[in-house]
């Protein structure tokens, strides 16, 4: 009896086609002009083996007949598609949050990609001074402009926010103490975390105040032998409230010029313009904290600034010195695509306007709300339309609030419009789930069972990708 079948079993084993034969299938022919053999041909191994394994089953296996060779071809290629698909991609934030860490904060300015494309096509004098023939520095190229801009002594240039504060803090203050007020010492998330940060860099953090409060004579009376650096740190992602006092950056550095010792400022987003006009609470520009007097700053390209990931250093000629100097340097050095992106971004300031126009970051902030709500009502009736307007989707459009995002002005406190879509057949989880299968996934959020898309977020193109999306999904 099992031995009959067993043979069964066998016999619609040998009825499976073979990876050979498959690929002789028009469509996977089809498929390998434009996907590599090594994966089709792994894809199809694959298939094959979880059918031979699901005949094999006893669950399902003696009655269950082999699966047809075209059957087989399709469950390849859905399995194909995902091996053969990047990780990193595009995505459609319908988030509304400006600068989303996880989507990739900044989009760069089209003058910025040009340069950049410029850069990689071609050999530059990323290291090479053109006036005397010989090898020159890369921190030369972003250094210029951001002195123009900012009107600081010097600058330097390094990975990121983190890498920047992180060598100032090595280069200017190892085995030395840095006070920091205690409502400063903030965790910005990905596990960047002020105290932290120090003691990896060889600084030893001097707490001083309370949390929700601290004074100049609090960092008076913690100065003794080994101070170096007054550090003031802006609290990107989160507000003290209520009964509070901080103590105003000029006041540190009256401070620090009298004791002898140096400011330093980890300005977060670092904004170059002044985002206030927009209704938005003030934010400290890298201008003014120069024009304090402050030692040294440090920002993140990616933020506000709507550049390149990169970690800004401003300050006196003689400490950004010591900081090319150090070897550290090296290991957190920025390639030549980050300092053409960056170099073409921060010429767009030299005219505001311009930067307020050109620098997606700044254009999505600053999006008039007339504009927002036009876009959110012909979105939402660009769906309310679909499938000749059977009324599929209950679709409303929505006040609402932006965010700005990357740490900076943490509340929700740009007015916008959203279009909140409900389905009668799916939860909006469901629905939020499906739509971040899509391709190119659409991210949004939930809210009273809802699905949420912010118009502030949102390209060009991008009502096509979710209009093709729902569509699909009600089909
Ligand atoms: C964002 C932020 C950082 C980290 O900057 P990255 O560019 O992400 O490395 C550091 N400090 C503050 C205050 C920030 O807001």
């Amino acid at each position: 009896m099992a031995n009959e079948e067993g043979r069964t079993i066998q016999d619609r084993l040998r009825k499976l086609p073979s990876v050979d034969e498959l690929l002789k299938h028009p469509q996977i022919q089809e498929t390998l002009q434009h996907v590599p053999r090594k994966i089709v041909v792994e894809s199809l191994r694959e298939t094959l083996e979880s059918v031979r394994h699901r005949l094999l089953s006893p669950s399902d296996g003696p009655s269950a007949e082999p699966p047809s060779p075209d059957l087989v071809v399709q469950q390849s290629l859905v399995l194909c598609a995902k091996k053969n698909a990047f990780t990193l991609q595009p995505v459609v934030n319908a988030t509304g949050i400006v600068v989303h860490t996880n989507l990739g904060r900044s989009l760069l300015a089209e003058e910025a990609i040009q340069r950049l494309q410029m850069v990689c096509r071609s050999y530059s004098n990323l290291e090479y001074d053109l006036s005397r023939g010989r090898r020159g520095s890369r921190y030369v190229h972003a250094e210029a402009i951001l002195r123009e801009i900012t009107g600081a002594e010097a600058a330097l240039v390094v990975n990121n926010n983190a890498a920047a504060v992180f060598l100032v803090l090595n280069t200017l203050a190892k085995e030395r103490e840095v006070i920091v007020s205690r409502g400063q010492l903030v965790e910005i998330g990905g596990s960047f975390r002020i105290p932290d940060v120090m003691a990896a860099s060889g600084a030893i953090l001097r707490e001083v105040g309370c949390t929700n409060r601290t004074h100049l004579h609090d960092y008076e009376n913690a100065i003794g032998e080994r101070t170096r650096l007054l550090m003031k740190v802006h609290c990107s992602n989160y507000r003290l409230i209520g009964f509070t006092a901080e103590v105003p950056l000029e006041d540190l550095v009256c401070l620090a010029r009298r004791r002898n010792l140096l400011v330093a400022e980890d300005l977060g987003s670092g904004s170059l313009v002044d985002v206030s006009p927009l209704g938005l609470p003030r934010e400290p520009t890298a201008q003014e904290a120069v024009r304090a007097g402050v030692d040294v700053v440090t920002f993140s390209g990616d933020k506000l600034l709507g550049g390149p990931q990169a970690g800004i250093i401003l300050g006196r000629q003689e400490l950004i010195a010591q900081c090319k100097k150090n070897p550290l340097t090296r290991a957190l050095r920025v390639d030549k695509m980050t300092l053409a992106a960056l170099e073409a971004t921060l010429r767009l300031y030299r005219d505001e306007p311009t930067a307020w126009r050109r620098i997606p970051t700044l254009e999505m902030i600053a999006r008039p709300l007339e504009t927002l709500k036009e876009a959110a009502h012909r979105l939402a009736q660009g769906i309310r339309d679909l499938n000749g307007g059977a009324h599929q989707w209950d679709v409303h459009v929505l006040e609402s609030t932006s965010q700005v995002g990357g740490g900076a002005l943490p509340e929700r406190n740009l007015p916008t419009f959203v279009v909140a879509v409900a389905s009668p057949r799916w939860s909006a989880a469901r629905l939020e789930e499906r739509l971040r299968a899509h391709n190119p996934p659409i991210i949004g959020r939930i809210e009273s069972d809802r699905f949420l898309m912010d118009v502030r977020t949102l390209q060009k193109g991008d009502d096509e990708i979710i209009l093709h999306a729902f569509a699909a999904l009600a089909a």
